[in-house]
């Protein structure tokens, strides 16, 4: 008797960007630069509670690292290739690409690559961009990727929002230069508009059904894996809550934060996840990458 062929599980990525709670965009103009250094740091414990998680679900993952973050807890960064997830780059000192010149940015990517690259021992392949910046306004930044040696991008969004997105470009992942792909995080068409369906602010403000709902159309109706990302920051209701910001900040960066630690376990056992280099860079370009230090 013929049995039938069972159809594949499509694999989701499943992506952290590792910065900390007072390095993010919206907190810009609350929280100056210079005093960074000067903040408790959360970042370290954040990433031992994912990197436990991900164990205890058996699944890789793609850590999108600061510089700045590497260079100060080198630690963080062994332990995060050491369980075998990929390390790539966000750049280094999470300065949005759009407000940097050409230089600067080449000097901030290649600076980030170089560190992670000599902490962890592999070559990095991936890119994103802080706050999703690049759009149609710098696009010679795939110029410097590519330059810089990386092989993919994910910091293009395909929706409309007040900080970022370039609302016409693919929803899935294409080449933008020959040896450079992009691979945007996800968005489920829907009446006309693309709604982002892959984490940060959205995840934690919609019902868990919802966001599993849109994952779902975009493996079952688009055929496609689709890419998730969340921050460190996002699973921990202790960080230290920053005065004086404006209500809108504060409700997109708080809301639902006390609850998706245990959204993001669910989401790991209703998907297969895994890498962004083994879903969309493929088996030949596995065998290509090589350890830096051997
Ligand atoms: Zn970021």
């Amino acid at each position: 008797m013929l049995m039938p062929t069972p159809t594949p599980i499509l694999r989701n990525a499943m992506t952290i960007d590792v910065e900390d709670y007072f390095q993010v965009s919206a907190f810009a103009p609350y929280i100056a630069r210079s005093d960074w250094d000067a903040r408790e740091c959360r970042v370290e414990r954040n990433i031992e509670r994912i990197l436990a998680l991900l164990a205890d679900r058996k699944t890789k993952a793609t850590f999108f690292t600061l510089g700045w973050i590497a260079e100060r807890y080198p630690h963080v960064v062994r332990a995060i290739v050491d369980q075998g997830h990929e390390l790539a780059s966000h750049g280094y000192g999470h300065q949005r690409a759009s407000d940097l010149t050409p230089a600067e940015f080449a000097q901030d990517i290649g600076r980030a690559k170089k560190l992670l690259e000599d902490l962890g021992g592999h070559e990095v392949l991936g890119y994103r961009a802080p706050s999703f910046s690049i759009g149609e306004g710098n696009l010679w930044a795939f110029d410097s990727l590519l330059a810089a040696g990386y092989r993919y991008s994910s910091s293009v969004y395909p929706i409309k929002h007040d900080h970022y997105g370039m609302p016409d470009s693919p929803r899935f992942a294409y080449p933008v230069r020959d040896g450079l792909l992009e691979v945007p995080v996800t968005t489920l068409r829907l009446f006309n508009k693309n709604l982002p369906s892959s984490g940060g602010g959205y995840f934690r403000l919609l019902p868990y059904a919802v966001s599993r709902w849109l994952i779902a159309q975009v493996n079952a109706r688009d055929q496609q894996s689709a890419v998730f990302y969340f921050h460190p920051w996002e699973i921990d209701s202790e960080q230290p809550r920053i005065a004086g910001i404006d209500g809108k900040t504060r409700f997109r960066h708080y809301v639902n934060i006390d609850r998706t630690h245990d959204r993001i376990a669910q989401l790991l056992s209703d998907f297969a996840w895994g890498r962004m280099d083994e879903i969309f860079l493929g088996a030949q370009t596995q065998a290509q990458i090589r350890r830096v230090q051997a």
